[in-house]
């Protein structure tokens, strides 16, 4: 039955929407990975291995089947969305001021100087915020590279995502770090809910952005809208805080590379300016869209997936990740038939968040008469006021 459900699980992973692989059509903002890997383009020819190496299995299943780091020296190799960790230590699964959860996946792998940061952010969130503590998700796998299920990024030991649901005054149990479900911050697809999204939540995004280790932080564009709301006068930590699908239970911190880090390849740093103006109402057109299609193409059990991304094979990685895949006779064993056994022993795990939230029909039809320009035969404030028809309006909280 398990072998069953991870079968299906594996058959449903190449047309899984995740949070940080759903591109819509125009998106006018830029994707995290997208300027990561153009600047990988540029500097990596010389190192890429793609015209000799065979093709083998895709490297997801390859680094997903991995139990152990790499007995190397810790370094992040490659950039975000294409690359892989040599000598990853693992966060503790319990610290003083955070938990990790879902510990069956087996992604509280990065960095030292990711452990560095999380440890540092719990501590002072905690003495100096008044947020209680982190409930730490996925970081990298034990040697980074490509996940079977979630991520494109977090693949070089730099990134993790911490949920917004405050850490529970307890110690919760390995099955309770299964089972239990991040909470959502939206009140609907475009905005946040005022009476979960507290200044506790504000606060804590603003310290993780604050140290200079943070390239980015990703948050959901409802979030970021808030974000710009509340903000203040102080607002150069805003321009790292970035707009991004699904994040609207978690916020996924990006350090940049470490100094003297060679084989680690930054992204290309944010604009400056707070990104509250015209790359937010942007977001707010394609978020739109978004839940037109989504309403048009609903998601039900057994629906054809998405057409399938290309997947990374050992060759499209830097030349390094075979070394960090095989050190200390790591690599996994591959089946005549190309498949990788041990990824189908492993669990599948329960989704960290709900679904994302989506109009209701009378809204759908406000926003879609909005978007036509006619105006609704029935236009209800609470509808319009969903559709987000003013990307950031004033709005008084309950
Ligand atoms: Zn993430």
């Amino acid at each position: 039955m398990r072998r069953l459900a991870i079968g299906l699980a594996l058959v449903l992973i190449g047309g899984a929407v995740s949070a940080e692989q759903f591109k819509p059509a125009k998106s006018s903002a830029r994707p995290p990975a997208a300027s990561a890997q153009a600047a990988k383009k540029a500097s990596t020819k010389k190192t890429s291995t793609k015209k000799t190496a065979p093709k083998g299995p895709p490297a997801k299943l390859l680094f997903g089947a991995v139990s152990a780091p790499a007995p190397l020296a810790a370094r992040a190799i490659g950039s975000y969305a294409k690359g892989c960790l040599a000598g990853g230590v693992s966060l503790p699964i319990n610290g003083p001021d955070w938990q990790v959860m879902r510990l069956s996946r087996n992604r509280n792998w990065g960095t030292p100087q990711l452990l560095d940061y999380l440890e540092r952010l719990a501590s002072d969130a905690r003495a100096r915020d008044g947020w209680p503590g982190l409930l730490v998700g996925d970081m990298a796998q034990p040697r980074g590279g490509p996940m079977i299920t979630g991520h494109s990024s977090h693949q070089i030991g730099l990134d993790a995502d911490i949920w917004l649901t405050p850490m529970p005054d307890r110690i919760l149990t390995p099955q309770e770090r299964e089972d239990i479900t991040a909470t959502s911050m939206l009140k609907d697809p475009f905005n946040v809910d005022p009476e979960v999204f507290t200044t506790l939540q504000v606060k804590l995004i603003k310290r993780a952005a604050s140290y200079p280790q943070v390239a980015r932080i990703f948050v959901h564009p409802a979030i970021k809208k808030s974000l710009c709301e509340q903000a203040g006068k102080n607002r150069a930590w805003l321009g790292k805080v970035r707009p991004w699908w699904g994040h609207f239970y978690h916020f996924h911190v990006r350090l940049k590379c470490p100094p003297g880090m060679t084989t680690c390849q930054n992204q290309k740093p944010p604009s400056g300016d707070d990104g509250c103006g015209k790359e937010l109402s942007n977001w707010y057109k394609t978020l739109r869209k978004a839940e037109i299609w989504a309403a048009a193409r609903p998601a039900k059990p057994g629906a054809k997936p998405p057409p399938k991304k290309k997947q990374l094979t050992l060759g499209d990685l830097p030349k390094e990740c075979a070394t960090v895949l095989s050190a200390g006779g790591g690599a996994p064993e591959i089946a005549e038939d190309g498949t990788v056994p041990a990824v189908l022993k492993l669990p599948a795990s329960k989704d960290a968040g709900p679904p994302a939230p989506h109009l209701d029909e009378a809204a759908l039809e406000a926003l879609k008469a909005e978007m036509s320009g006619k105006p609704s035969a029935k236009p209800t404030t609470e509808a319009a006021s969903a559709a987000g028809s003013m990307p950031l309006p004033d709005r008084k909280p309950h």
